[in-house]
């Protein structure tokens, strides 16, 4: 009896697997169309001054347009992408067309100062001996000037890893700019912060999320401003969605926020529009 059920037990874990195994093919071969056909879109999130809302910059997000599913968020496919190297062709194109995107916006607000665009760059792509060459493509190509353009990287992504810290190196020579993303959530090395060649951190959403809260999160908080201010990093407190977290970041020294109580990810005309509006308000 025991037998018998520890049998079937195993023919249902090893049918749940094939299930998982063969949906996960499914995926991998059209991730491999999806380039070519062009699924793939981006939404831009606003990034703003703490002291005063100005938008400052956005981040690039990718979607996926699937012909069936319709629109699939990246947690379900990036992390497969990540571990295929898919995301390294997916992110050349994410590249580019943020590039054209955020010069495009240079051209429309010629007198406004320019927007910078944050791009996620994962491990695979940082590890890729072609990014910064492809990097410096989508520069030219695109005429985006290098300091408008900040790649996000994780912590993960760069922990202990010399060939990352050479193309961070690079890309820094190139002038373009580097963000440490989702800062806290690793297991994050102080000693990381004094080689690794970044210009700011993003402290993450799940310590804004409960600052008003739970006073251990607002001390990782705290700590990670000073740290940003004592080492000269720009600090951005992403996942802002209330007044109150917005009012306690700024007050902590958080230099810019990020967040649905500004705006969620939105199509680049948003942008546009949002930029046209804040303008006109500006000069009347
Ligand atoms: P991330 O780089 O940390 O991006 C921030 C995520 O937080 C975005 O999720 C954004 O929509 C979400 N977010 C922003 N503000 C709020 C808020 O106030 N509340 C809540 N609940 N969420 C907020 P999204 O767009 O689903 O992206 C998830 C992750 O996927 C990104 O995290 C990034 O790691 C990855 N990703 C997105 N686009 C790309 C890409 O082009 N390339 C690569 N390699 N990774 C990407
Ligand atoms: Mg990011
Ligand atoms: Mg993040
Ligand atoms: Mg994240």
């Amino acid at each position: 009896e025991a037998k018998r059920r520890g049998k079937g037990q195993w023919i249902a874990y090893t049918n749940e697997m094939g299930a998982r195994i063969s949906a996960e093919a499914v995926l991998i071969r059209e991730l491999d169309q999806a380039v070519e056909r062009d699924e793939f879109s981006l939404l831009y999130q606003p990034i703003v001054r703490l002291s005063d809302g100005r938008l400052m910059g956005v981040e690039s997000l990718i979607r996926w347009n699937h012909p069936v599913r319709g629109l699939v968020p990246p947690i379900e496919f990036i992390p497969v992408a990540e571990r295929t190297a898919q995301i390294v062709a997916i992110g050349r194109w994410v590249l580019r067309e943020a590039c054209r995107q955020a010069a495009a916006w240079t051209r429309e607000f010629p007198d406004a100062p320019p927007l910078y665009v944050g791009v996620n760059v994962a491990g695979p792509q940082l590890r890729d001996p072609n990014l910064v060459a492809d990097v410096a493509a989508a520069l030219a190509a695109t005429g985006l000037p290098a300091g408008s353009l900040t790649i996000e990287v994780t912590e993960t992504a760069v922990l202990d890893d010399e060939q990352s810290h050479a193309t961070m190196l690079a890309l820094r020579t190139l002038g373009v700019k580097l963000a440490l993303d989702d800062f806290g959530t690793a297991a994050s090395s102080l000693g990381l912060l004094l080689t690794c060649p970044v210009n700011s951190l993003k402290l993450d959403r799940s310590f804004v999320e409960s600052i008003t809260t739970v006073s251990r999160q607002a001390a990782v908080a705290t700590a990670v401003s000073q740290m940003a201010a004592a080492l000269d990093f720009g600090s951005v407190a992403e996942g802002i969605e209330t007044a109150e977290q917005r009012d306690l970041l700024r007050g902590l020294g958080y230099e810019y926020g990020q967040g649905y109580l500004w705006s969620r990810p939105v199509p680049a005309e948003r942008i546009s529009e949002l930029r046209t509006h804040e303008l006109a308000v500006a000069t009347s």
